[in-house]
């Protein structure tokens, strides 16, 4: 492909998402370009939860919109994504954070969540095992639930295919041609997988070329400072490494996704049966980072065996991390930008940006076909960072 009518840099959910919809509009030549294959960031490493109790009105409102697609996907793209709303529950161990929640929970029911306040003496009657030493009080949604991440990307990524879109993995942006305030061009470069690099580092594979466009996106998550630095911009966002692990398969006994909203344990119950959960870990250096480490095994461990004595000899069958990609507000940084005029920034989506995904891929579309600018985008701008107008989220987990 020599040229396209939209450029989309980065094959993870926000990309993928991005360029189904654009392609279900009618937007033709629609390339999405991934430096390394699908799956290989963020989107394929991560815990799959999916959950409307935020701490604005605007994340509540678009969480319902992502969780009706996610209750559609299966039958809309046929492919399972092994959706199960089983609610989650977040737990809290300190007064200011209990205050938050019931703030967050009044929020919720008036935008018609019918999350509840709990009792620690509740706590049981959700999950029996669950210790609740500690634990002042508890949030839940019966909406809320998880994903399996893995299907959720290729059902998209078959289903833009087959609207048209022109997905190329091993493609890295390595530069852009610019005139008169408008990208014209991206410059790309094949790549190949590094066979030494447990982290998944790709190598150069073959000479750049240059693919002319009218619009770009970049959806690349964790790495979108780095691409945006290649047109001069400096975004505030940063990758920082979160671990995740996944236990033998047991007998399905957990209903929700528990977060504690104090240490960052959380954990659920896959549909094959295992216990999927991660916790943060301080500190964690800045920087693109996928490396596992036994840091974060032994303090999710001792985390988890505190809220679950009876997982205590669970057996951890495979250990990962990725990337989150923090704001220094907790917002994510979407919409256009002054200059280049046909750049659209899509990143910055914390420890959520999964979930986000398919409500923010139809919103992408409407701005890019449309030209129309949702005013939820002044709302996360790039440019608030200089007015000073910064957004708020408390309900981050992890
Ligand atoms: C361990 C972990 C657990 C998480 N749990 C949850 C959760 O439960 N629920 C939830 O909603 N979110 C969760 N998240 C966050 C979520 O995974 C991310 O917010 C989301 O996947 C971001 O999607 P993305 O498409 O923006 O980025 P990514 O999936 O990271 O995709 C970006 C892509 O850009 C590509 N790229 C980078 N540079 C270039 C370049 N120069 N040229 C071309 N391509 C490039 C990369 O290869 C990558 O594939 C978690 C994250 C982690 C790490």
């Amino acid at each position: 492909m020599s040229a396209a009518r939209v450029v989309v840099i980065g094959a993870g959910i926000l990309g993928l998402a991005t360029a189904y919809n654009l392609a279900r509009r009618g937007v033709k030549n629609v390339l999405v370009v991934d430096r390394g294959y699908l799956c290989g960031g963020a989107s394929g490493r991560n815990g799959g939860g999916v959950r409307a109790q935020f701490s604005s009105e605007t994340n509540i409102q678009l969480m319902r919109e992502s969780i009706a697609i996610c209750r559609d996907f299966a039958s809309k793209m046929k492919i399972n994504v092994w959706f199960r709303q089983g609610g989650y529950l977040f737990l809290t161990r300190t007064a200011e954070r209990t205050r938050d929640l019931e703030e967050n929970v009044a929020l919720q029911n008036r935008c018609g969540l019918p999350t509840r306040m709990l009792e620690p003496s509740e706590l049981p009657r959700l999950v029996p095992q669950l210790s609740t030493e500690g634990v002042r009080a508890a949030s839940f949604n019966p909406g809320d639930g998880v994903v399996f991440p893995w299907p959720f990307i290729w059902g998209y990524a078959r289903a833009a295919a087959d609207l048209g879109v022109t997905i190329q993995p091993f493609t890295e942006v390595v530069g852009f041609d610019t005139h008169n305030g408008r990208i014209t061009g991206v410059r790309l470069r094949p790549t190949k997988l590094s066979p030494l690099d447990a982290g998944d580092e790709v190598l150069p594979a073959g000479d750049a070329f240059t693919v002319a466009c009218d619009d770009v996106v970049i959806c690349a998550g964790a790495w979108s400072p780095q691409v945006a630095a290649l047109l001069g911009i400096a975004l505030p966002n940063k990758p920082h490494r979160h671990e995740i692990c996944s236990t033998e398969a047991l007998k399905p006994w957990l209903g929700p996704l528990v977060a504690d909203l104090t240490d960052g344990l959380y954990f659920s119950q896959s549909m094959r049966g295992e216990i999927v959960g991660g916790v943060g870990v301080d500190p964690v250096p800045e920087g693109i980072n996928q490396q596992s480490s036994r840091r974060f095994l032994t303090k999710y461990s001792r985390a988890l065996v505190r809220a679950v004595p009876s997982l205590s000899g669970v057996r951890v069958l495979r250990q990962w991390a990725g990337c989150y990609d923090l704001t220094p507000d907790g917002g994510p940084i979407v919409g256009p930008v002054a200059d280049p005029v046909n750049l659209t920034l899509a990143c910055g989506f914390m420890g959520h940006g999964f979930m986000m995904a398919p409500v923010m891929g139809r919103l992408l579309a409407e701005h890019i076909d449309t030209r129309v600018t949702s005013p939820l985008f002044a709302r996360w701008s790039l440019d608030r960072f200089a007015r000073g107008e910064l957004v708020h989220e408390n309900m981050i987990i992890g």
